[in-house]
């Protein structure tokens, strides 16, 4: 069960794996006011199914907005369609989830594998973050409340232990996918870059593990379920404060060190 309080959310990715069960953890709790922009860079497309017939049941809590991470002009259009539905309110929390994994090591790691990982987990949320900053200000402004909060203005980056310099090389014989270990390196970075800019405006930041999760990305091998992880982001998320401000942990709330 979520226990997200903040009323107006935006989600990468949210049609399939984590995003998918982000959205349909925060339809379960009881947040009346609340507004979900679950985005995805198809949403006609076969691949967005479940995320449609989501936000058919629930139309007053989910709209589904085109956002490609990889193509900044879809970026920039949803930021626009996003500020005329939020009206006078401000977007209280944005989940940069999106991601892709390619593998690869120091001997195999092509330029093209490179640059797709590039322009999708890091490129994409920075221009992101730009995109949606004047919203997140908003929000922060008129909850009128001091400190950081999910509730108030938050960027929440779904990152990976993979992208920790200090502990993937324990892991790498195991997982060799250096370009989205790098790429996940580059997000973290911007993550505590982002915490530093954004730390005035009292919007909180921080890189979040979700864990080793049976999705597409994770595959079949992993030990835990979506909702498992899910339920855990969930409950880190709404129990931050400005203490974790730049911080980097896992589902279970256990500090990762970068
Ligand atoms: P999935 O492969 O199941 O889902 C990835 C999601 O990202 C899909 O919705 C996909 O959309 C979307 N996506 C990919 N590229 C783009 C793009 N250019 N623009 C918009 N959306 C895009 O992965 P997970 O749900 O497992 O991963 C979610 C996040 O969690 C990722 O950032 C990943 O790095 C992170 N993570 C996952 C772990 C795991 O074990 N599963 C472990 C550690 C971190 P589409 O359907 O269009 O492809």
């Amino acid at each position: 069960m979520a226990t997200v309080k903040a009323c107006n959310i935006l989600i990468t990715g949210a049609n399939r794996g984590l995003g998918l069960e982000t959205v349909k953890q925060l339809l379960e709790d009881s947040c009346p006011k609340r507004h979900i922009f679950a985005t995805c860079r198809n949403p006609d497309g076969p691949k967005s199914e479940a995320l449609r017939e989501l936000a058919k049941k629930h139309p007053s809590v989910i709209t589904i907005i085109r956002l490609d991470a990889d193509d900044p002009c879809s970026i920039k259009e949803s930021a626009k369609k996003v500020g005329s539905l939020l009206g006078n309110n401000g977007l209280n929390l944005l989940v940069n989830n999106a991601g892709i994994l390619a593998r690869g090591t120091i001997q195999t790691s092509s330029v093209e594998s490179m640059k797709n990982t590039f322009s999708t987990n890091v490129i994409g949320p920075l221009l992101i973050i730009q995109e949606y900053l004047p919203y997140l200000k908003k929000a922060a402004k008129a909850s009128g409340t001091p400190g950081m909060s999910c509730s108030k203005a938050a960027v929440i980056n779904i990152s990976t232990v993979g992208g920790s310099i200090s502990t993937m090389p324990s892991l790498f014989k195991k997982f060799p996918v250096l370009p989205y270990c790098v790429s996940k390196a580059g997000f973290n970075m911007l993550t505590v870059l982002a915490s530093e800019e954004l730390k005035a405006d009292e919007i909180l930041c921080m890189a979040l593990h979700p864990g080793w999760v049976k999705t597409e990305l994770g595959g079949e091998k992993a030990p835990l379920e979506p909702k498992e992880s899910v339920e855990g982001m969930l409950r880190v998320i709404g129990s931050l404060t400005e203490q974790q401000h730049g911080g980097f942990m896992d589902y279970t709330g256990k500090t990762i060190p970068w």
